[in-house]
């Protein structure tokens, strides 16, 4: 994989996307660390027109004695969108698309977190999806790793993630709804953008290798911008202390 360190283009060419985002160029965003009371940690999380909520409970004891870990700790994720976050009415409760990204998201977290430090214990994470526009599981994976920061759970790294793919022939950077759904291909990945290590990797589509290669490309460049907010929130947060 080459890893390009070419700068977000200004945007300035005619892309011909919807939004006239260059194909390099990542939609706004925003995110916020601490935003709950009750949770030990949290982030709140705004990418386009995706508005997501991360809480994070724990390390707390695990009663679920078929889960327990005896050396370690298990990482649970809960990834839900609310009812009104998208057009048409979502069902309430958990479907096919909800089980399989909670089970995702927990798998891209777990590699970061230092889950030895917590026998027998279960560290929560809950992903609601206020919002959704394209891209909620990467903005999940996201809200959720600054969290885990903020709940001050010791971490190798602080988990990104974003989507690449492609649209209307082109690759492009972070699909939006639109771009997805007429589009061609659809690439999410996380990293630990320390040692650029990938831990997760989907795609949904049909992609050339070429094309892969600079949907990954763009998608880590995506991951490394990010990144930056994720530490921003969280200096934010605590810089003052
Ligand atoms: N979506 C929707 N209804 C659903 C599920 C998804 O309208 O029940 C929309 C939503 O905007 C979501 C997008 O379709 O962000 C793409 O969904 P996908 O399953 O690809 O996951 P995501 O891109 O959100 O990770």
């Amino acid at each position: 994989i080459i890893i390009t360190n070419t700068n977000l283009s200004t945007g300035t060419e005619t892309s011909g996307r919807a939004d006239n985002r260059a194909f390099d160029e990542l939609r706004k965003m925003k995110i916020e660390a601490g935003v709950l009371e009750r949770a030990d940690g949290s982030a709140y999380l705004e990418i386009g027109g995706n508005k997501v909520l991360a809480a994070v409970y724990g390390p707390r004891e695990l009663f679920v004695r078929r889960l327990m870990q005896p050396n370690k700790a298990v990482l649970r994720c809960k990834y839900n969108m609310a009812p009104f976050s998208v057009d048409d009415r979502k069902r309430p409760g958990p479907d096919r698309r909800s089980v399989e990204i909670s089970k995702l998201a927990s798998q891209a977290l777990t590699p970061a977190v230092f889950l030895e430090k917590f026998p027998r214990s279960t560290i929560d994470v809950f992903i609601e999806v206020i919002e959704a526009e394209g891209g909620t599981r990467c903005a999940g994976i996201t809200a959720a790793s600054v969290a885990l920061a903020d709940a001050g759970i010791p971490m190798r790294d602080m988990v990104v993630a974003c989507a690449a793919g492609k649209s209307d022939g082109k690759v492009i950077l972070d699909l939006s709804e639109v771009e997805d759904k007429e589009g061609q291909a659809d690439v999410p990945i996380a990293i630990m953008p320390r040692t650029g290590e990938i831990t997760l990797l989907q795609m949904d589509g049909n992609l050339t290798e070429e094309e892969f290669e600079q949907a990954l490309d763009l998608a880590i460049n995506g991951c490394k911008i990010i990144s930056e907010k994720q530490k921003a929130a969280i200096k934010n947060r605590y810089g003052d202390e």
